[in-house]
């Protein structure tokens, strides 16, 4: 069927009352609706047919009032280090990137929420192909479980984070609901501390968010004043580091969590100790805690990767004052896959590295 007069919904892009507004409407019972869920998110059906607890003839009353879109990747890119990027193409053409990160004992990955990203941070591979659009809730659900299939049995998939193309909280209708899908129990029933949403300051969505999800949040800072945060990051512009900060104070955190704050260092512009001071000045009365990211430049980019002594200096400085800092290396890096800079042929990425 052509999908452009398509008006079937996605399945995956429904929340679990609208999954049973349209099994009441096939004429089934409540329960049904539980099957359905569960084959989606449990079992992560990619076929109707897959569907096998329900009768031949419910399964072909859904396919014709209901889609189920499967992503697989079209390529996968292993790095020396097990770290894969998936890339994905979309049922219109465009392309996302996933990046699955092998830990001890589990596996994370990082999920892209749009095309491209219209957010234009100066050190960011995907700021350089503009907006595209936005991804769908299926479409993000469509990265996880492929991952899921992909993730070492020994490694299974636990942590996600949306640090991939893209801001969450420029998407973020479409980010909700499939983080309703990642926690909920109709879902994936991942933990709220092992989902982490990463914006870059888009301090009007926050509220929205914290009422619609108890996930994880990270803030991709990069700069300790205006000036600085201005020209690196155009979002400063909208929002203020005051403004941002206003509202992550008002940001309803449970007792023990603490917001990650990512600090990509690039060499001789932010990674000095002028910038570890002030950075430690802004944080005060936050919990927070900080990770430290040394910048690994891609091609035509205006920055340079800081040295070792810099990254070192910068995060002792930190610690020295209570902060705590940790240095994160980026994953992947040889097949340009590291989580915050999908630096790769056909897409490119995004904000940092793992909460
Ligand atoms: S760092 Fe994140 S918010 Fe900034 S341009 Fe890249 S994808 Fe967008």
């Amino acid at each position: 069927m052509n999908t452009t007069t398509d008006k079937r919904p996605e399945l995956r892009d429904l929340s679990p009352a609208r999954v049973q507004d349209l099994v009441l409407a096939l004429g089934e019972k409540p329960y049904r609706a539980r099957q359905v869920l569960q084959w989606l998110y449990q079992h992560g059906a990619t076929d109707f047919a897959q569907m096998t607890s329900l009768s031949k003839g419910f399964r072909e009353k859904l396919a014709q009032a209901a889609r189920l879109a499967n992503l697989e990747p079209a390529l996968v890119e292993t790095s020396s280090d097990g770290t894969r990027k998936l890339l994905f193409k979309l049922a219109d053409g465009h392309a996302v990137e996933s990046v699955l990160i092998p830990e001890e004992e589990h596996s994370t990955l990082c999920v892209s929420s749009q095309v491209g990203c219209r957010m234009g941070c100066a050190f960011c591979r995907t700021a350089t192909l503009g907006f595209k659009r936005n991804l769908r809730p299926h479409e993000i659900m469509g990265q996880v479980l492929a991952a899921r299939r992909l993730a070492d049995a020994d490694r299974p998939l636990t942590n996600i984070v949306f640090m991939g193309m893209g801001e969450p909280l420029d998407n973020l209708e479409a980010v909700n609901l499939a983080l309703g899908h990642l926690l909920g129990s109709h879902g994936l029933a991942m933990s709220q501390r092992k989902v982490t949403v990463s914006t870059s300051g888009v301090v009007a969505g926050l509220p929205a968010l914290a009422a619609a999800s108890p996930a994880a949040l990270a803030v991709s800072l990069n700069a300790p004043t205006d000036e600085l945060r201005d020209r690196l990051m155009p979002v400063n512009r909208r929002w203020s580091l005051a403004a941002l900060k206003q509202a992550l104070l008002a940001y309803p955190l449970k007792p023990t969590r603490r917001i990650t704050f990512e600090y990509v260092l690039l060499g001789g512009v932010n990674d000095q100790p002028e910038h570890a001071a002030a950075l430690v000045r802004w944080l005060q009365g936050l919990r927070a805690k900080v990770n430290l990211i040394a910048f690994n430049p891609h091609e035509g980019s205006e920055f340079a990767r800081p040295s070792d002594q810099a990254v070192e200096a910068f995060q002792g400085l930190l610690i020295e004052r209570h902060v705590t800092a940790l240095v994160r290396q980026s994953r992947g890096q040889d097949i340009s896959a590291a989580c915050g800079q999908l630096a790769g042929k056909e897409a490119g990425g995004a904000h940092v590295t793992l909460p």
